[in-house]
């Protein structure tokens, strides 16, 4: 094995991952730049094997242990790069915390990042999932990334278009991704910021806090309030945040099923199509407060399952398809999980 990577062997993954699933990877790297990974490439035995890029396992649900090389995205700092086009370039390497990071921006005075706040990971991450919250999405801020090609050990810039930001998707989360670990991501956040209070709850919360032209700082705290009062600190009871992706439905859908439940909750897409909220057809179905074994559906927010102490993947994942089974009967609506199953 190469002499140069200081691999960890039979590393335990429990404090990794936010659920506080136990799991435990073959072998754990700290990735701190492009020279390990060129390492690892080159190593005839470590090169071929199994790799998992890890952030801060906010968004995985380990099913097993990982039988291959666990890649911990270590890299830290940021920089304000300048000003391009009326917008401030802001880069950080994929390691820092994200809600640490987006402090960092608002700290400077910069605005686009505050409806993200306290969103649990790592900067790197955020483009996997086009990570979003309060009617802010990544895309709407993002301006280029550095990734790794795992596949040719060439170094690429990838845009916006060439990340093919969708709802919770990207490239990375397709074949012809997979091999591409991010390094750093560069945001282009706004001069002439506006806050975006689209999100009722959001705009309530600073009606009812006084405030008629809130900052950018103001309304981090807003939507960090929010937070703390609906979704469990991952720290004191382990989850993956949302478990489910709002399901997308055709209007027709949407209209048969309206027809039959009046207070279905949905929104209208640009596309014609409609939006529903998977807590509410979960809630309906009865789950919220329910459990199986050490699983459970948190009490206040239908759409996270937590581990109630002890539970392993598979008992998250009967609970997942015995919810995915009563809102197919109910309602004919799919639910497709949010977290990476490994
Ligand atoms: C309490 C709570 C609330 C949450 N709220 C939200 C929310 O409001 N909106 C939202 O979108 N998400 C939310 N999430 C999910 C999660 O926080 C995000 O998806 C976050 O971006 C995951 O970051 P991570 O570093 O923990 O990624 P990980 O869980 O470590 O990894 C997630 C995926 O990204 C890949 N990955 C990670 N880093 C890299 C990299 N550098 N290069 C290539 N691939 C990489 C991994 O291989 C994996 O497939 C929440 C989670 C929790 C626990």
């Amino acid at each position: 094995m190469h002499p140069h990577l200081f691999l960890v062997h039979d590393q335990p993954l429990d404090s990794f991952n936010t659920f506080r699933i136990p799991a435990r990877a073959r072998h754990y790297l700290r990735v701190t730049g492009a020279e390990q990974l060129d390492q690892l490439r080159a190593d005839p035995e470590l090169g071929a094997l199994p790799r998992l890029v890890l952030g801060g396992g906010s968004n995985l649900l380990f099913t097993r242990d990982f039988d291959g090389v666990v890649l911990h995205m270590s890299g830290l700092g940021r920089e304000i790069l300048g000003e391009q086009d009326g917008r401030v370039l802001v880069r950080a390497q994929a390691g820092e915390n994200w809600h640490a990071f987006v402090q960092y921006t608002l700290e400077q005075g910069l605005g686009g990042l505050e409806n993200l706040s306290l969103i649990p990971g790592t900067v790197g991450a955020a483009p996997i999932q086009n990570v979003g919250a309060y009617g802010t999405e990544t895309k709407d801020v993002f301006h280029s990334l550095t990734a790794y090609d795992m596949d040719s050990g060439e170094v690429r810039v990838l845009d916006a278009q060439d990340c093919r930001f969708a709802y919770r998707d990207s490239i990375f989360k397709h074949e012809d991704g997979r091999a591409l670990v991010v390094l750093d991501v560069t945001f282009a956040l706004p001069k002439d910021w506006a806050p975006n209070l689209r999100y009722a709850e959001l705009a309530n919360a600073a009606r009812d806090a006084g405030l008629e032209s809130p900052t950018p700082r103001q309304v981090g705290a807003l939507v960090e309030a929010i937070r703390r009062r609906k979704l469990p600190d991952p720290a004191e009871i382990g989850n993956a945040g949302s478990f489910f992706k709002n399901p997308v439905v055709s209007a027709e859908h949407c209209a048969r099923l309206l027809a039959q439940f009046p207070n279905l909750v949905h929104h209208a897409q640009p596309d014609g199509t409609e939006k529903l909220a998977a807590g509410w057809l979960i809630d309906q179905c009865g789950w919220k407060g329910r459990s199986m074994g050490a699983a459970g559906v948190y009490p206040k927010q239908a759409l996270v399952l937590v581990n109630l102490g002890g539970a392993r993947g598979e008992d998250v994942v009967r609970l997942a398809r015995a919810i995915q089974a009563d809102v197919e009967a109910r309602y004919g609506v799919a639910l497709e999980p949010e977290p990476v199953f490994i």
